[in-house]
C-alpha cells in the first residue's frame, strides 16, 4: 500500500491477525499480537456491530501508535453495519458518518488503512441507484482526506444478499464508478472471493485470480489481504471463515498468494475462528508458506 515512508519496506508479505482490543488497544491488542507472533494487526475502533462513535482512550492510543508506527503495521476494520448503498436514508447517512469517524480514529492511532465492506443494494432493482449513492457518499469523504491519511480499503463481500461487489468483474465496475480515487485501496478476503465463485483452490487458481486482479485494479493498490479459509464450497456465497488449511481453499493456494508479484508488499491478517493457540498456528502456517 501507499506508504508514508515510516518504516523499512519488508521483502516478503507480513503475516498477522485481527486482534481483540477489549481491555485496551495497546494493553490487550499488542499483547495478543505478541502472543501469536503477529507481524501486523487489524483492530476495531468501534463496536463492529453498532453505530456508536467511540472516542478511545488517549493513553492507549499513544502506546498503540508508538508501536504500530515503527514495528507493527496496523489496520482498522470499520463497522459491519456500514452500507453506503442502503435504500434506507438513515442507514446510508449513519454509514457515511461512521466511516468518516473510523478514518479519523485510524489516523489518530497510526493505522495504515481502513477496511470497509463494499455494501449491498438490498433490493435487486436498485443496483444503479445504490452505486450512485455509494459514490455520492464516499467521494466527498475521500476528497477531504489529505495525502497522509489512511486510505479506504474496499473489501468485496462473499456475494450474499444483493451484494454490490463480490467478483472481480463487479470490483472492476465498482472502481470505475468511484473513478479509481487515489485515496482508495483494495482489501482481498480470500474466503469472500472463493465464496463469490473464484476457485482459488483449483490448480493455478490463485495465480489466475491474482493476475486477473492485477488487470482490474488499475491504479488502485491492494492494501491488505484477509487470509481466511472457507467452510463452504466455491461459489456458495457464504461468509464463514475457517482456519488456514481447514476449509475448502486449503493451505497450498496461500503459498502462491505469498509469492505472487502483486502481493510482495501487501500484509496478510487472519480473521479465522478459534482461540489464541489456533490463531498462533494459523500465523505460523502462513509464515512457513512464504
Ligand atoms: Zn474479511
Amino acid at each position: 500500500m501507499a506508504s508514508s515512508g515510516r518504516t523499512t519496506v519488508p521483502t516478503s508479505p507480513l503475516v498477522g491477525a485481527h486482534v481483540p482490543v477489549s481491555g485496551g488497544l495497546a494493553k490487550r491488542g499488542l499483547a495478543y499480537a505478541d502472543e501469536i507472533g503477529a507481524e501486523c494487526v487489524q483492530v476495531f475502533v468501534t463496536n463492529p456491530r453498532g453505530w456508536a462513535a467511540a472516542k478511545g482512550d488517549p493513553l492507549q492510543d499513544v502506546a498503540f501508535r508508538r508501536i504500530v508506527t515503527d514495528q507493527l503495521p496496523a489496520y482498522v476494520h470499520a463497522s459491519f453495519l456500514i452500507n453506503l448503498g442502503s435504500p434506507d436514508p438513515a442507514i446510508a447517512e449513519k454509514s457515511a458518518t461512521s466511516l468518516a469517524h473510523t478514518i479519523e480514529r485510524a489516523w489518530q492511532i497510526g493505522a495504515r488503512g481502513v477496511v470497509v465492506h463494499t455494501g449491498s443494494a438490498v433490493s435487486k432493482r436498485r443496483y444503479d441507484d445504490a452505486m450512485t449513492q455509494t459514490r455520492d457518499l464516499l467521494l466527498p469523504i475521500l476528497d477531504a482526506l489529505p495525502d497522509n491519511a489512511p486510505p479506504v480499503l474496499l473489501e468485496p463481500t462473499a456475494g450474499q444478499g444483493q451484494s454490490l461487489c463480490s467478483t472481480l468483474d463487479e470490483l472492476d465496475e465498482y472502481l470505475h464508478r468511484l473513478g479509481h480515487h487515489p485515496r482508495l485501496g483494495i482489501c482481498v478476503d480470500t474466503c469472500h472471493f472463493f465464496a463469490a465463485g473464484h476457485d482459488l483452490a483449483d490448480d493455478g487458481g490463485m495465480n489466475d485470480f491474482l493476475d486477473h486482479l492485477e488487470k482490474v485494479r488499475g491504479t488502485v493498490p491492494v492494501g491488505l489481504v484477509h487470509a481466511n479459509d472457507s467452510m463452504d464450497v466455491v461459489g456458495a456465497k457464504k461468509d464463514r471463515h475457517m482456519a488456514i488449511g481447514a476449509g475448502h481453499v486449503g493451505a497450498e493456494p496461500f503459498r502462491h498468494l505469498l509469492s505472487h508479484p502483486t502481493m510482495q508488499q501487501v500484509p496478510l491478517v487472519i480473521e479465522t475462528p478459534g482461540n489464541e493457540a489456533e490463531h498462533a498456528a494459523d500465523v505460523a502456517l502462513l509464515k512457513s508458506l512464504r
